[in-house]
């Protein structure tokens, strides 16, 4: 330690994790050089990046490596990259905490696993699926060092720990840019074998092949290697090589049959940050006109990454031109509506200095586009097809999201429509898809049905259903916010109408023409003063009182006019800050209802009439779960009622 140092403590839940990793875990150790190597390879990204606007950056020293350089004397391994490095700050910000929502999850995970005793068993698993950054260094060192130098800076920074509570940092002379960790290995314990010890060349080369093969730099190491010398090579000498222990072969340009679905995942995990393996794999070439490649992953659950990224509101697909990474996030790949899916896009007919800027006219854009939408939606309608419950819990974490497609794309809007799930009030509780949906509809049906709210059981108590359920037709309930302006851009499905059983007017079964309609309409003529009367009573609460066909046991429902929006179309934008005004809603009574014989006998007491509408009107707000608009003056209506 200089007398420029500084010593600094790490962020408590650091410091946890730190304490975590050193003490609990003892199987797959090797992991810290994955980590290693990715954060390696990522810095050379960057650099790369930057420097397709600052050449500068790169001068001097343009072949972009990593190297491993190793000690077995001293116990020592050394990483170095000569990429983007690090400044001062950006050193502690990095390295003195948690920044990574992964990490976070992962130390999470950790800690209930080393709770739970019975979970022991799976402690050493987990440490394999995750991907836990730079802090793995401590499984195996005891002490290390960070020298690193940001491209385009003079000044080195120095960062040292031993994985207690502290690090410190100061300042370094160093010749290059990138960064040099330096692992002063822990001494393997007595009943341990050679196989942790990570300065052996073929232990290194084995953990190198099996994670970071297809890295897209050389990592190189300097091996000893004997040859014989002398005329008739009967001497041998000892010489040093440096050999570059990847393939560096790119995985999705291999060909698509070869590559393994463990390769897949470890190049998805490196390529997201993710710990699990994907749910499901699309590897393709596109030929013709247009050539790429294109490796999209669905991720096996929604990380909080995906928290963040869902304010994003982008498609996080990455753009390579001839294996030359151009950039992530690509928005031109992918519509946002299919923002969970991961992975890459190597084209061979986009120019290497493309920017977002030119993609947006380039006209390769808009076929690729849809290809890869096509080729998605095909694998997730397979999924559907060939394993429900897979396909159900990915409905699960991202069903929500994918219908945003049946809303805002016209293009695609059907194919998205026909692999969506929905809750019906289908007996077993099941989701279904619309066109199961259609197939079991009894003949006497003629529209598809559905009711929307936020609570799917208050729903499917909602007294809008008493008339289906007596018909025996199935309803949709729709819980997700998007669900009924989905539904109304959809408008039909296969041919059937969609529509809200809480809207407008129903055509039921008789038709309007049939003698039984026409005697219907008489019954209600005869009862239309009571309607009026109730709405003079009510006023401006209601715009109508009907009598109607939705209810077989309550006494009143309120309908929204034919092309108003529902209680949850107002909740919704209500929530999205947009300015809406409820519109008036129309009061329909239950014409066989006992309580409106009783209505019918007070037509001359207009103030108990003018309670009872109050009463009723009060009770169809309760109804949907919303209280009534005075509660207190409800109260007294109904302690009056009760005193008769
Ligand atoms: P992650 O790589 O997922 O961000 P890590 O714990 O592996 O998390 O690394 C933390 C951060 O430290 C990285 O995001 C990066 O900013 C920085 N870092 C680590 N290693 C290097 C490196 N070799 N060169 C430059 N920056 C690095
Ligand atoms: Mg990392």
């Amino acid at each position: 330690m200089t007398a420029t140092a500084e010593k600094r403590e790490f962020q408590a839940e650091t410091r946890r994790l730190l304490d975590l990793m050193i003490h609990s875990l003892y199987r797959h150790k090797e992991i810290f050089l994955r980590e290693l190597i990715s954060n390696a390879s990522d810095a050379l990204d960057k650099l790369r990046f930057e420097a397709l606007t600052k050449p500068e950056l790169m001068e001097g020293d343009e072949r972009l490596k990593i190297r491993l350089e190793r000690d077995g004397d001293d116990h020592e391994l050394v990483v170095a990259d000569n990429g983007i490095g690090m400044t001062k700050d950006e050193v502690i910000q990095n390295l003195g905490t948690i920044a990574r929502s992964g990490t976070r999850e992962f130390s999470e995970k950790l800690a209930q696993a080393t709770k739970d005793q019975t979970n022991g068993e799976a402690l050493p698993e987990l440490i394999g699926q995750f991907g836990v950054g730079f802090y793995s260094v401590f499984m195996v060192a005891d002490e290390v060092t960070v020298d690193t130098r940001k491209a385009g800076e003079k000044d080195g920074v120095r960062w040292t720990s031993r994985g207690d509570g502290s690090y410190t940092i100061e300042p370094v002379a160093k010749r290059d840019r990138g960064t040099t960790i330096t692992l002063k290995l822990k001494q393997p314990l007595s009943d341990e074998t050679e196989h942790d010890d990570f300065t052996q060349e073929w232990r290194l080369r084995e953990v190198v092949r099996r994670y970071s093969d297809f890295v897209a730099y050389p990592i190189e190491m300097d091996v000893e290697r004997e040859e014989k010398v002398g005329d008739d090579k009967k001497e041998t000498k000892k010489i040093t090589l440096t050999e570059t222990l990847n393939s560096m072969k790119p995985l999705w340009a291999r060909p698509i049959s070869e590559v393994k679905p463990e390769e897949h995942a470890e190049f998805y995990k490196h390529l997201t940050h993710d710990w699990e393996a994907p749910r499901d794999t699309i590897h393709f070439k596109a030929e013709g006109a247009l050539e790429y490649t294109a490796l999209l992953y669905i991720p096996a659950h929604r990380t909080h990454e995906w928290a963040d990224s869902q304010h994003q509101m982008k498609s996080h697909l990455s753009l390579y031109v001839k294996r030359v990474f151009i950039m992530n996030d690509c928005e031109e790949l992918l519509p946002v509506w299919l923002r969970f899916v991961r992975g890459l896009v190597d084209s061979s007919d986009l120019p290497l200095n493309v920017s977002r800027e030119t993609l947006q006219h380039a006209r390769q854009m808009r076929p690729m586009q849809k290809k890869l939408v096509g080729k998605t939606l095909e694998t997730l309608r397979k999924m559907l097809e060939s394993d429900r419950a897979k396909y159900s819990s990915f409905f699960d974490d991202f069903g929500a999201v994918l219908k945003e497609g049946i809303y805002g794309d016209d293009e695609f809007r059907k194919d998205v429509a026909g692999i969506a799930l929905f809750h019906s009030t289908k007996e077993d509780g099941e989701r279904t898809t619309l066109k199961e949906y259609v197939e079991r509809m009894p003949v006497s049906q003629k529209a598809i049905y559905y009711i929307s709210g936020s609570d799917q059981a208050a729903i499917a108590r909602s007294p809008h259903l008493e008339a289906f359920k007596k018909r025996g037709f199935e309803v949709l309930l729709l819980t997700d916010p998007v669900d009924e302006f989905a539904f109304a851009r959809l408008h039909e499905f296969d041919g059937r109408s969609l529509k809200s059983v809480e809207r407008g007017a129903l055509d039921f079964e008789p038709a309007a023409d049939s003698p039984e309609a026409k005697e219907r309409e008489k019954a209600r003529e005869q009862k239309k003063p009571l309607a009026e009367a109730l709405k003079s009573a009510l006023g401006d609460k209601v715009s109508e009182v009907r009598f109607g066909d939705r209810l077989t046991e309550s006494v009143a429902v309120l309908v929204t006019e034919e092309h108003g929006l529902t209680p949850q179309m107002l909740k919704v934008l209500k929530d999205a800050k947009q300015d809406v005004s409820e519109g008036k809603r129309i009061l329909e009574l239950n014409p066989d209802h006992p309580v409106v014989a009783r209505l019918e006998g007070l037509k001359d007491d207009s103030e108990r009439l003018g309670d009872f509408a109050e009463l009723i009107y009060s009770q169809a707000l309760l109804a949907e779960g919303r209280p009534p608009e005075d509660p207190v003056r409800f109260n007294q209506l109904l302690t009056k009622l009760m005193l008769g």
